[in-house]
């Protein structure tokens, strides 16, 4: 275990018996990763059980190779990936994975290096350009896979991707048709945006892919419909994820195509949202605006620039037993900009010194840490006690029930 520990680059803490409280009782004078690799697990199993066609990890929302490595040994073989740069960390973390380039503008130079040098033959697209340049920077391979991705709707979801890719319903046709010469297998592909609050997302999408099915009259081989799975936080506990699977399921089963096409997901923040937390430490008080050690430039990104909330903890023993109060949060750079505005809830008498555990911080919140200003630290540790909140367990630990939801 020590081996393997250092290995990933983690801390060579017992993971069997390390809590959450532990961390804290060692006072760490820098924020510190908490990873709880059996909730990953838990979650890709979820999927590869549950979902009615074939699940791939969306790497963007967290790139560590420690969580690739668990995801792979919980049964997700194939990786959406968006640039060269996570082609190569992929294929050298897991050199049997399938690897699928998913991004819908991308450099003539990385597209060859994926197909020649990584043996990607899954691309997608959104306008005839980059099909041409797929076409061109493959030496017109006949072996790929095209997804065109189709613009849809965001409004059912936290974070819109409906502006910057995907083709308009008057550009399909064309596309489609001349992606289906170009490929050996069609997909169609779209992304109702992050966080998605209802299947319904889901269920309008595939009525776009239908309109755009019967319109083009081609045979399409895959249907992709992307991430956007939800995970839970406070004031945004989505159904379960079972009534997803069910709708999609459903919606592909009308779909005017063949009986062997296929059904793809790419689902990020499911898969990793309850992989880690942070423990964090209030370096000063001020009324109810708290000056903790993390922040907008480390894994807070979303609860500063979205106004994101994440479950909160007081880490202190014995518990409080004030009230809890609402409280937003300044991290520790010199910017104005690093600010929590939350409500996050926490016991009143929280004072300088006290610790804190953020949670739900494995998708995205850990992918886009910086040291801007001298801030930050890698220290990670492997903990073994659940994460703040569930999708994937019925019986929650204890404090999910205090997270204050409005
Ligand atoms: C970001 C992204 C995903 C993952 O989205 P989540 O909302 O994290 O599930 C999947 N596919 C594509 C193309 C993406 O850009």
């Amino acid at each position: 275990m020590h081996n393997l520990h250092r290995a990933l680059g983690l801390a060579t803490t017992p993971s069997t018996t390390t809590s959450v409280f532990d961390i804290a009782k060692q006072r760490p004078v820098q924020p510190v990763t908490l990873v709880r690799p059996h909730a990953a697990s838990r979650a890709a199993r979820f999927f590869v059980e549950k979902f009615p066609g074939r699940s791939m990890y969306a790497v963007k929302a967290n790139p560590s190779p420690a969580l690739l490595q668990i995801l792979w040994g919980s049964g997700i073989t194939h990786y959406d990936v968006a640039s060269i740069a996570e082609v190569r960390l992929v294929a050298t973390t897991l050199p049997d994975a399938t690897l699928c380039f998913m991004h819908p503008v991308k450099a003539a130079e990385s597209i060859a290096s994926a197909y020649f040098d990584y043996g990607v033959r899954t691309f997608s697209l959104d306008s005839v350009e980059e099909l041409e340049k797929i076409v061109r920077a493959t030496n017109h391979a006949e072996d790929l896979t095209l997804c065109v991705r189709l613009r849809v709707s965001s409004e059912h979801s936290k974070l819109s991707l409906a502006s910057k890719f995907g083709a308009a319903p008057g550009e399909t046709k064309e596309l489609l048709f001349r992606a289906r010469q170009a490929a050996d297998a069609l997909g169609i592909c779209f992304h109702v945006g992050s966080q998605a609050m209802t299947p319904e997302a889901y269920a309008n999408a595939m009525e776009r892919v239908r309109a755009a099915i019967v319109d083009a009259a081609v045979t399409v081989d895959v249907i992709d419909v992307g991430g956007g799975f939800p995970s839970t936080y406070p004031g945004m506990e989505p159904p379960p994820l079972e009534r997803y699977f069910e709708t999609i399921h459903r919606a592909f089963e009308s779909l005017p195509v063949s009986y062997s096409s296929e059904l793809w997901c790419e689902p990020g923040r499911a898969l990793c949202a309850e992989y880690s937390s942070i423990v964090v430490r209030v370096e000063k008080r001020r009324g109810d605006e708290l000056f903790i050690n993390d922040g907008a430039y480390g894994a807070l990104f979303d609860a500063a620039h979205i106004g994101w909330r994440f479950p909160v903890e007081l880490l202190r023993e014995p518990e409080s037993r004030s009230k809890d109060m609402p409280f937003s949060f300044y991290g520790p750079t010199c910017d104005d900009m690093d600010h929590m505005v939350g409500p996050f809830y926490l016991p009143a008498d929280v004072q300088a010194g006290d610790y804190l555990e953020i949670g739900m911080l494995g998708a995205y919140g850990s992918a886009m840490r910086t040291a801007f200003n001298g801030f930050g630290s890698d220290e990670t540790v492997i903990v073994a006690d659940e994460p703040m909140a569930s999708l994937y367990v019925g019986d929650e630990r204890e404090v999910a029930s205090n997270v204050v939801t409005l």
